[in-house]
C-alpha cells in the first residue's frame, strides 16, 4: 500500500498535521511515533498533571540516548566539554506531553523577523490567523485571540497563588513593572499570569486535542506507536518513504509525500543521513549526496538559561490550592546597550523539584530572550568508524548573550534582596542543577527517601541550612562572592548555563533562492529533493521571543494549510 503522507514522529507538530491532513477523507494518512501511545481515556496521570516536572524527567517519555553540548566544542578536541542528557520527548504529543505548559507567543517583530529573513507569508499579520486558530483562550477575548481553537489557555487565578508567587509580583513591581496582564496580546515588557495549554486543571497536548477518539476512527488515518522510523529511503531525487527500525526484519513503507515532523535536534540528524546537507561534509562522511543543502543541523539556537533559587518557608511554599508551580512571568530589555525589546524574560518557580528538598526551594529562572548564539547538529566519525550525531548549542558563543545572562544573575539576586521577596524566602543562592539535583530528578521511591533528611536539615535552624546549601546544594561559590567578582560571576554563569528546551532551526524555511534555506517557506519542501517536506521546530529562522511549543503549533497548523493547497 502507498501512503498520501507519512509523517515521521508524532509530537508537537506531528499529531496536529496528521490531524488536519486526515480531515481530507481522500487522503491516506501514516502517522509514525517512536514512543508510546497515549490514547483517550487512557493518558498517565504524570502527563496530565499541572505539575509537569514530573513529566519533564521520567526517562519514560525521553530518548534515553540524546547527549549535547551546551558550550561550543574546542577546535583541537583535546579538551571536550561534558556532554550532558538534553530532554526529547518520546511519546505521542512529543514535546507538548511533558513540557512546562507555557503557552508564549513571543512579540510581533518576531514573525516580522521571520519574514525579514526570507521566510514570505511568515510576519505577525500572516501568523496571527494560525494562532487565533489553534487556541481557545479561556480568560481573554478580542481580536488577537481565539474562542474555539483545540487548545485551551488559562491562567492560575491570583487567589489560588503561593506566597512566593505574590512576593514575585511584588518585587516585579518594587523594581518598576508593571502587570501587562496578557502575555500574548500585550507586547511590552511587564509581568503577566503565565498562559498555559491547560484546562484549568489538566495539560493539553497536541495529542489529546488534535488526536482525540473521533480523529482516531477516521478510516483513512493511521497511527503507528513504538515505532521507530531508521531511514528515509531515495530513488534518484525523490524520497519513496521509510524503512523501520524493527526487531526482527526491516519494513518499509511507501508514500506520495514524506513530511519529517521528529524535532529540530532528529530532523536534521535524518536528512543528513540520507545525503541532504552540506555536500563537502557528507563526502568526508563518505554519504552520498543527494541534494548540497548548507543549512542542515545549521543555526541551533535555544534560550540560554540560569536561575537563582532560596529556602522558602512554610507560608511561602506551594500548597493546596494549585499543582501548577510556575504562575507568572517577566518580559523585560536587558540594561546593557543596543538591547532589543523584551530581549530577556523570567520566571518565578514556587517548587523547584518534585520532591520533598524542592518543595522547600523557589526559584527565578531567567534567560535571553533575544539570543545571537548559534549551534549546531552534524554528523561525526567515531572511533569505530560508525557515524554518530554531534548536538552542540554554543549557548554562550556570542559574548553579548553572555554578558545579558551575568547581568540577569544579578538582578535575580537583586529582586531576592527586594524586601517583598525577603518576606517569602531566605539564604539566597546560585543554583547549578548539578549532580546532586540530576541524580534525584526521577521520580522514584528510593529519591523520595534520599530527599527526606535533607529537606528536614533546611527546616532546621539557619546556620544548619547554610551548611547543607553550600555544602551539598550549591557546592561552590556563595552568591555574594560570585556578585563581588565580575570575572568569577561571568566563569559560574558559562558553567552553569542550560537550555530552555527550546532547540530549533536547524532546517530554517526561507526563500528557494537562499542558500542557507532547507525548507520552502510557502510549501514545507525541503528544496531539491521531492517528496519530501519538514513541519516542526526546526523550521523558525530565529528562535522567537517565546517558549516554542505554541510557536510550533501555529508552524503546523499554517503548513498542514500549505500541504493541502498544493495543487
Ligand atoms: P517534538 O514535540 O519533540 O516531537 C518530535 C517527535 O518525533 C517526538 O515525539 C519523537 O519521539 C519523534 N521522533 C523523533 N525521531 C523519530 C524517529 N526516528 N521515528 C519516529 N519518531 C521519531 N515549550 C513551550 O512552549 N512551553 C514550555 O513550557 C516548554 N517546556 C519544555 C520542557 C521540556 C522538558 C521540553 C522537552 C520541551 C519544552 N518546550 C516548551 C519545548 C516544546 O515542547 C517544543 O518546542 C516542541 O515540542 C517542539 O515540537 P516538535 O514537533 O518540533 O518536536
Amino acid at each position: 500500500m502507498t501512503w498520501d503522507y507519512i509523517i515521521v514522529g508524532g509530537g508537537t507538530a506531528g499529531c496536529i498535521v496528521a490531524s488536519r491532513l486526515s480531515a481530507q477523507s481522500g487522503k491516506k494518512v501514516l502517522l509514525l511515533e517512536a514512543g508510546a501511545d497515549t490514547p483517550p481515556g487512557d493518558v498517565p496521570p504524570e502527563l496530565l498533571d499541572s505539575y509537569s516536572f514530573r513529566s519533564a524527567f521520567d526517562p519514560a517519555y525521553q530518548w534515553d540516548d540524546m547527549k549535547v553540548f551546551m558550550q561550543p566544542i574546542p577546535g583541537n578536541r583535546g579538551t571536550m566539554p561534558e556532554a550532558r542528557h538534553y530532554e526529547q520527548a518520546r511519546v505521542i504529543g512529543g514535546g507538548s506531553s511533558i513540557n512546562g505548559q507555557q503557552a508564549n507567543r513571543g512579540i510581533p517583530d518576531d514573525y516580522d523577523e521571520w519574514e525579514r529573513a526570507g521566510a514570505a507569508g511568515w510576519s505577525w499579520v500572516d501568523v496571527l490567523p494560525y494562532y487565533r486558530k489553534l487556541e481557545r483562550d479561556l480568560d481573554f477575548d478580542g481580536s488577537l485571540h481565539g474562542d474555539d481553537g483545540l487548545i485551551p489557555i488559562t491562567r492560575v487565578p491570583f487567589n489560588k497563588w503561593p506566597g512566593f508567587s505574590v512576593a514575585a509580583s511584588r518585587a516585579f513591581e518594587a523594581m518598576g513593572w508593571t502587570d501587562i496582564r496578557d502575555q500574548n496580546a500585550c507586547f511590552g515588557d511587564g509581568w503577566f499570569a503565565m498562559s498555559l495549554s491547560n484546562d484549568g486543571t489538566h495539560r493539553v497536548s497536541a495529542a489529546t486535542a488534535y488526536l482525540d477518539a473521533q480523529v482516531r476512527r477516521r478510516p483513512n488515518l493511521a497511527i503507528r506507536t513504538n515505532t521507530q522510523v531508521r531511514r528515509l529511503l531515495l530513488d534518484g531525487g525523490r524520497v519513496t518513504g521509510v524503512e523501520l527500525e524493527t526487531p526482527s526484519r526491516a519494513e518499509v513503507v511507501s508514500a506520495r509525500e514524506t513530511i519529517v515532523c521528529a524535532g529540530a535536534l532528529q530532523t536534521p540528524e535524518m536528512l543528513l543521513r540520507a545525503g541532504m546537507g552540506p555536500a563537502n561534509e557528507l563526502r568526508m562522511l563518505g554519504v552520498p549526496v543527494a541534494a548540497d543543502l548548507a543549512g542542515v543541523g545549521r543555526n541551533l539556537q535555544d534560550h540560554p538559561t540560569i536561575s537563582v533559587s532560596a529556602y522558602l518557608p512554610r507560608h511561602a511554599r506551594l500548597g493546596n490550592t494549585t499543582r501548577r508551580h510556575i504562575q507568572l512571568g517577566l518580559r523585560y530589555t536587558s540594561r546593557l546597550s543596543d538591547a532589543l525589546p523584551s530581549d530577556m524574560y523570567m520566571v518565578a518557580v514556587s517548587k523547584s523539584a518534585w520532591h520533598p528538598v524542592g518543595r522547600r526551594l523557589g526559584s527565578l529562572v531567567a534567560w535571553v530572550n533575544k539570543p545571537y548564539s548559534r549551534g549546531h547538529v552534524r554528523l561525526r566519525r567515531q572511533n569505530d568508524g560508525g557515524i554518530e550525531r554531534e548536538v552542540a548549542f554554543e549557548l554562550l558563543r556570542d559574548r553579548r548573550d553572555l554578558g545579558r545572562l551575568t547581568d540577569a544573575a544579578r538582578l535575580m539576586a537583586e529582586l531576592f534582596a527586594n524586601p517583598a521577596l525577603q518576606e517569602a524566602s531566605s539564604d539566597a543562592f546560585a543554583s547549578t542543577f548539578g549532580r546532586m539535583a540530576r541524580a534525584v530528578r526521577h521520580e522514584t521511591v528510593f529519591n523520595l527517601l534520599a530527599t527526606l533528611a535533607p529537606a528536614l536539615l533546611l527546616d532546621g535552624p539557619p546556620p544548619l541550612r547554610r551548611a547543607l546549601t553550600s555544602r551539598v546544594l550549591a557546592p561552590g561559590r556563595a552568591l555574594a562572592e560570585l556578585l563581588a567578582d565580575e570575572d568569577l560571576l561571568e566563569e559560574h554563569v558559562r558553567r552553569c548555563v542550560i537550555g530552555g528546551w527550546h532547540a530549533s532551526g536547524t532546517c530554517r524555511m526561507g526563500d528557494p533562492g537562499d542558500p542557507g534555506a532547507v525548507v520552502d517557506a510557502r510549501t514545507a519542501r525541503v528544496l531539491g529533493v521531492e517528496g519530501l517536506s519538514v513541519v516542526d521546530a526546526s523550521l523558525m529562522p530565529t528562535v522567537p521571543r517565546a517558549n516554542t511549543n505554541l510557536p510550533t503549533m501555529m508552524i503546523a497548523e499554517k503548513m498542514a494549510d500549505a500541504i493541502l493547497a498544493r495543487p
